[in-house]
């Protein structure tokens, strides 16, 4: 982390997971494992459901809320699509773009990620861009080659004003909900490479400010070490963001003290 020139984000993505009748447990657990932060920001990635509801019970946490997709659309006849005006609308800050789970279940291409981050960032939301290689391209070199790709292509067109607001979550697909981590060191070479293709992008000053989550089992033992890395500036945190002790855990190792 390097919270001098970047901010930290704590953020969980509850994915499928949650009814609403659970989240006011889930917050006084949180609550009182909580250390009172002021240097990372804390995020929860909900089904749209379950938004209006986290918004109002993770207040007093100072939770911020985000959305786990979004349409690629404006507007119109879309059935079951929610646009980035609707998001927007009710208060969304965040939205996880890209995650891998929709790339592969969903057939997500990265022209339509493209699409979906210009949607939020004409909406004002801050899009949690999601990149990461599975383990046959690591295995085959490849990861550089893939994460190279995916990063250009996310943030073609985007101008460096826009990129201010994007936040990039490097998430090895063969690490997502497995339990295997990247160790630190694999994590931070792909963090800091994805640095270096935004610097050949945007310049060194948009690079420096770009802040670069690691996602993929993050868990309470582990976030400190992942998060003590230089290019690694906060977690995308899926099954250990339903366990309010282990998140809880998670934030205070962003070193963030009791105020
Ligand atoms: C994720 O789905 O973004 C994720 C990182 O999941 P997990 O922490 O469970 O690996």
């Amino acid at each position: 982390m390097n919270n001098k020139y970047r901010k930290t984000v704590i953020a969980g993505n509850w994915k499928m997971n949650m009814l609403a009748s659970g989240i006011k447990p889930y917050m006084e657990e949180l609550k009182s494992f909580l250390p009172k932060t002021k240097s990372c920001e804390t995020v929860i990635c909900a089904p749209a459901v379950n938004i209006p509801t986290l918004m109002k019970l993770g207040k007093e946490a100072k939770i911020i809320c985000g959305a786990e997709d979004v349409s690629e659309h404006d507007k119109g006849a879309f059935t079951g699509d929610i646009s980035a005006a609707q998001l927007a609308d009710i208060g969304v800050k965040y939205c996880i773009v890209g995650h891998s789970e929709r790339r592969e279940y969903y057939k997500e291409s990265d022209f339509k990620v493209n699409a979906k981050i210009k949607q939020l960032l004409d909406k004002g939301i801050s899009p949690i861009i999601c990149v990461g290689e599975s383990l046959e391209q690591r295995e085959m070199n490849l990861t550089s080659a893939h994460i190279n790709y995916q990063v250009r292509a996310a943030l073609n067109g985007i101008d460096v004003n826009s990129l201010r607001k994007c936040v990039i979550a490097y998430e090895p697909i063969w690490a997502i909900g497995t339990g295997k981590t990247a160790t630190a060191e694999q994590a931070e070479e792909v963090c800091r490479d994805i640095r270096a293709i935004i610097r050949d992008i945007y310049g060194a000053r948009p690079a420096r400010s770009v802040s670069i989550l690691y996602g993929g089992s993050m868990n309470a033992k582990n976030a400190a070490e992942l998060l003590a890395q230089p290019d690694i500036d906060g977690g995308l945190i899926g099954g250990a963001s339903l366990k309010p002790a282990d998140f809880a855990t998670i934030i205070a190792a962003t070193g963030a003290e009791n105020e």
